[in-house]
């Protein structure tokens, strides 16, 4: 059964760890006692981890997570929207209203990569770097999500990604990826 009227995902975090002040805790609860989809969708969040706030609160670059985190994010129920992209590719993506989060799929060569930062790179202003981020090698793909309650507010823009591979060596790029963002 469809919700017309979905609880947002950072919403139901706040609210599972207890930070929704009454009287908007009452009317949530209220909204949950007569919905058994968002009802579903929190119990979901019960199964996930800590992570989850992080998806929900980091900020323009997002945060990296595994494939077992996405995996448990989609048992949740949660309402995912994914892209998938090669290196010096570049993707048409959007956010509409009722999904939960956007995954982004880079795909890279990451054998023998020990260690894999993420930056955003800039025209301009100072850049975000990601450090350390979990990579699956063997799928050769980085997951990454940005914050959706940031997302849902932007006009049309394009980021750009780069993945670095940091070694004893040094700092090799790996691959660019391009997102053209457009409101839904
Ligand atoms: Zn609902």
């Amino acid at each position: 059964m469809r919700c017309a009227n979905p609880v947002d995902l950072e919403t139901l975090v706040a609210y599972w760890l207890g930070e929704v002040p009454e009287p908007r805790a009452a009317l949530l609860e209220e909204h949950l006692f007569g919905c058994a989809s968002c009802t579903r969708r929190l119990e979901g969040l019960a199964a996930l981890a800590a992570g989850v706030r992080a998806a929900v609160k980091e900020g323009m670059v997002g945060m990296a997570v595994s494939a077992p985190f996405v995996e448990a994010m989609q048992r949740a129920g949660l309402r995912l929207r994914e892209y998938r992209i090669e290196p010096g590719g570049s993707v048409n993506c959007t956010i509409r209203a009722d999904d939960d989060a956007v995954v982004s799929r880079l795909r890279a060569p990451l054998g023998g990569v020990t260690r894999l930062d993420v930056m955003r790179v800039h025209g301009g202003g100072p850049e975000e770097r990601l450090a350390d981020v979990p990579f699956d090698a063997e799928a050769g793909e980085v997951l990454l999500i940005p914050s959706a309650a940031w997302l849902k507010t932007m006009p049309a823009f394009t980021m750009r990604m780069r993945l670095i591979a940091v070694g004893e060596a040094g700092e090799r790029p790996i691959g660019d990826y391009t997102f053209n963002h457009s409101p839904s």
